[in-house]
Order: structure tokens, then C-alpha cells, then sequence
């Protein structure tokens, strides 16, 4: 189904400023022309980290997957880990539903509460800006965020989970709201042939 809705030129911003660092502006200016969106980077201005409305949530697909295809698997990940850290840590700061949880909510809830609290939080924040429905819930084997019609793998095929970027952001949501590093992995990709993405986060922290 195409989703010709609009993202916040901030997401592709944030998305820009990760490849400049891992991989420099000429990269940058590669992927947007490989990808046949100039109009968004050509080599001077970046885009603008705001709300204005920018590519589309197809567009953004788009240049996820040719991403892929020009950096390879191994050089996009490091990037998509970092964006989607640094996207979180961007909205604990600036969106008030989410920067309001480091008050009363995070000294007084208990771990798996806040665990919960951040995340459908967090969800709501990416559901909002990719115009795309994610669903969390837990169970005895975890916390978990559901991806239908994902849009970071749409047009990729894998043999294996490919969604960096969820993965960067809700492991950041976990750290902020805990202080512990949780265990957290793509158990189901639709790039791997799966009906949604789905990333499960365990119940315990990685020993530190
Ligand atoms: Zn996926």
C-alpha cells in the first residue's frame, strides 16, 4: 500500500547528519542522487531539523533501501544503530509526552512499568512521524513493538532482520528509562519474509 503521508524534514535530517559522520558529505550526496532525491541534499544546505513537511514515508523507504544496496548491510548498520539513538535522544528532549516520564513517573514506577510506559510512548512518537501503525505489548518472553508496513525495510529483502533504526531507538528508550542496556533483536522482518516487524526486548539487562 503506498503512503504518500509526509515525515518532518528533522527525520531526514537526523538520517543525513549519521551517514556524514560515519561516512562524509560525498556519501551523502551519492545516496540522495542514487536515490533519485537531489531535491532534499545536493551538497550545500542540509535539511532543515524541524517540522516542515518533507519526503514522503515511500520516499524515505526509498532511500533506506538504496542505502542498502550502495553501503551494504554491514555499512548502513552502524548508522541506522546511531540515527535511531540520537532520534531518541532528540525527542526525550524535546517531545513533552515523552520528557515528562523522567519526572515522578521514572522515580517511582517500577522497572517493568516504565519499561512499558517508555515504549508506548516512544511508539506513538515514530507512529506519529511515519504515519504508521506500531503496536506494543509484553509477555513472559518480553516487551515488544510491532511494525505493520514497515517502513525501514519496505522494498528490501534480507535473510535476516534489517530495521537498524527501531532497533537504535527503543534500545535508547530502554537506557534513558532504566539506566541498564536490555537485550534487544528483530525477531521478525517483513525484508526476511515476515508478516510485520516485530522487536523483542527481554525481560532482564545485559550484564554490565
Ligand atoms: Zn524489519
Amino acid at each position: 500500500m503506498p503512503n504518500e503521508q509526509q515525515v518532518p524534514s528533522l527525520v531526514i535530517r537526523q538520517v543525513c547528519d549519521s551517514i556524514i559522520d560515519n561516512l562524509g558529505a560525498k556519501s551523502l550526496r551519492l545516496l540522495f542522487a542514487q536515490s533519485g532525491l537531489q531535491r532534499f541534499y545536493t551538497g550545500g544546505d542540509l535539511p532543515p531539523a524541524d517540522d516542515t513537511p518533507s519526503a514522503t514515508v515511500d520516499e524515505l523507504s526509498h532511500l533506506f533501501a538504496t542505502a542498502f544496496r550502495i553501503f551494504g548491510d554491514k555499512g548502513v548498520k552502524p548508522i541506522l544503530l546511531r540515527t535511531g539513538r540520537n532520534s531518541l535522544k532528540h525527542f526525550r528532549d524535546h517531545n513533552k509526552a515523552l520528557s515528562a516520564l523522567a519526572g515522578a513517573a521514572f522515580k517511582v514506577l517500577p522497572t517493568d512499568a516504565k519499561i512499558k510506559l517508555v515504549l508506548s510512548r516512544s511508539a506513538k512518537i515514530a507512529e506519529d512521524l511515519l504515519h504508521t501503525p506500531h503496536t506494543t505489548y509484553d509477555n513472559a518472553e518480553g516487551f515488544f513493538v510491532e511494525i505493520s508496513s514497515c517502513p525501514y525495510c519496505a522494498g528490501n529483502q534480507a535473510d535476516h532482520g534489517v530495521c537498524y533504526f527501531p532497533l537504535g531507538f527503543y534500545g535508547e528508550a530502554l537506557r534513558w528509562a532504566t539506566g541498564a542496556t536490555y537485550p534487544i533483536d528483530e525477531v521478525e522482518c517483513i525484508a526476511a519474509g515476515g508478516q510485520v516487524c516485530r522487536f523483542r526486548i527481554g525481560r532482564a539487562p545485559e550484564p554490565s
